[in-house]
């Protein structure tokens, strides 16, 4: 340990699952959305994993694990198949995972964060397991299974273990829920568990430990675990403490992270080709075909914002914030331009009045109902602006001999009297006017 303390550098690696929203699950016909659901409602024999029953892979996860990889730039593997992964936990029925092993459908890829970008090592698709239940039962503790969710698709992406800090960690999660939401195959709902973070974290990779920190199911305590681990290790580091391979979890009621289980050797999980699921080999033309269908995504929709309605960049980060927000913004815009309303105005509405509870054309009558009814009259401006000079007799001769900033001092008492309501172009020609 010595000698390398002063190189040691925060390294931080994420996994992401999310449930993808296809209406089926991955190899069987039961619905996939399962939240909520009366449990086991939702099974047949191939996600309840009894034998003899085939699988049958639902295209449509596919085709959004493919899209998912290009909207985040990665490479489509042409050549991909499902793997089996075999561990044996009661929520998983057939004692192994159906998951993607040396053959996933996306390879690399990479995600932009205001601390730099953030290389992905891949993105794959697996099916989801069921759910444990521990709860009592005529005054006896139970563990029950709802295989509801058994079988659902599920997407991983994993990154470099190249993030640095918590809040570099919250900003890429952010910002791979916003794509993923664009592009409409998950919803992304971490309190429902459709997106779920892991983070690995230790102070280099070279020496030799990781910690995993499970089921943090919010931005914010991914964040907190991830500060929190950084400083508990860096303490243990420079006492010479050894540190564990080892899986925590985070608790918010204590603020720290707590040991679940260590980790000697790296489980081996008999990873071989699924002999039910023949291999994938993709055309270009299916590739490109996605490639096509990509909507605009939101970090080029929030440069085309600033660019083409001269929005300042945090309005244009708050309208992009999701897809319905934007294509709302955009419509409210046709509507305006067509109404004289400048873009900048409506914006500035919907940002901080959050007006959009409301259809384009009834934001664009408010606007237009606003402008009108907020500005006081001309003949009440005529009489403020004439009280104004009647009192303000030493900054009127000021002006007259040539000190012509005051007019600034005098806009500002007119339209006090006004409350606020007069047009300052017209206060200021006004006031000329009856100062020449
Ligand atoms: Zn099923």
């Amino acid at each position: 340990m010595k000698n390398v303390k002063s190189n040691l550098k925060p390294t931080i690696g994420l996994e992401v699952h999310c449930e993808l929203r296809t209406n089926s699950k991955l190899f069987c016909g039961c619905p996939a959305d399962h939240f909520g659901k009366a449990p086991n409602t939702q099974t047949c024999p191939v996600c309840l994993g009894l034998p003899g029953e085939l699988p049958v892979t639902n295209k449509k996860a596919v085709d959004w694990t493919v899209l998912l990889g290009l909207a985040l730039g990665s490479k489509i593997n042409k050549e991909a198949k499902f793997d089996r992964k075999h561990y044996f936990y009661p929520d998983l029925p057939m004692g192994f995972q159906i998951s993607q092993y040396d053959e996933p459908f996306c390879l690399g890829g990479e995600i932009e964060t205001s601390e730099g970008k953030v290389n992905l090592t891949r993105v794959h698709l697996e099916i989801d397991t069921g759910k444990l239940q521990h709860t009592t039962l005529n005054r006896e503790d139970v563990s029950l299974i709802d295989f509801n969710r058994s079988g659902v698709a599920l997407m991983e992406i994993v990154t470099e273990p190249e993030i640095h800090t918590g809040t570099q960690a919250k900003e890429f999660a952010k910002n791979l829920q916003q794509i993923i939401r664009y592009l409409g195959i998950s919803d992304c709902d971490m309190e429902k568990g459709s997106m779920r973070l892991e983070a690995n974290i230790s102070w280099g990779l070279d020496l030799g430990y990781k910690v995993e920190v499970k089921n943090l199911n919010s931005f914010r305590f991914l964040e907190k675990a991830i500060n929190y681990e950084l400083n508990r290790q860096k303490k243990a580091l420079d006492s010479g403490e050894k540190l564990l391979q080892e899986t925590r979890g985070w608790s918010e009621t204590k603020q720290k992270t707590f040991s679940q289980r260590t980790k000697e050797t790296a489980e081996d999980y008999r990873y071989f080709p699924d002999p039910d699921l023949p291999p994938f080999a993709f055309e270009d033309d299916y590739i490109e075909d996605l490639r096509t269908s990509l909507p605009e995504l939101p970090s080029h929709k929030k440069d085309r914002f600033v660019r083409e309605f001269s929005l300042p960049q945090n309005y244009a980060q708050y309208l992009t914030q999701d897809k319905a927000l934007s294509e709302f913004y955009e419509d409210t815009f046709k509507l305006s331009v067509k109404k004289n309303i400048s873009p900048k105005v409506v914006a500035n509405l919907i940002v901080n009045k959050g007006l959009t509870g409301k259809t384009p054309l009834e934001i664009v009558d408010t606007v237009r109902k606003m402008t009108i009814r907020n500005f006081s009259s001309s003949e009440e401006m005529d009489n403020a602006l004439n009280k104004v000079l009647n009192e303000q007799g030493k900054a009127v001769d000021e002006y007259k001999s040539g000190k012509l900033q005051v007019i600034g001092f005098l806009i500002g008492m007119v339209q006090k009297k006004l409350g606020g309501k007069g047009e300052i172009q017209k206060i200021k020609e006004k006031l000329m006017n009856a100062l020449r």
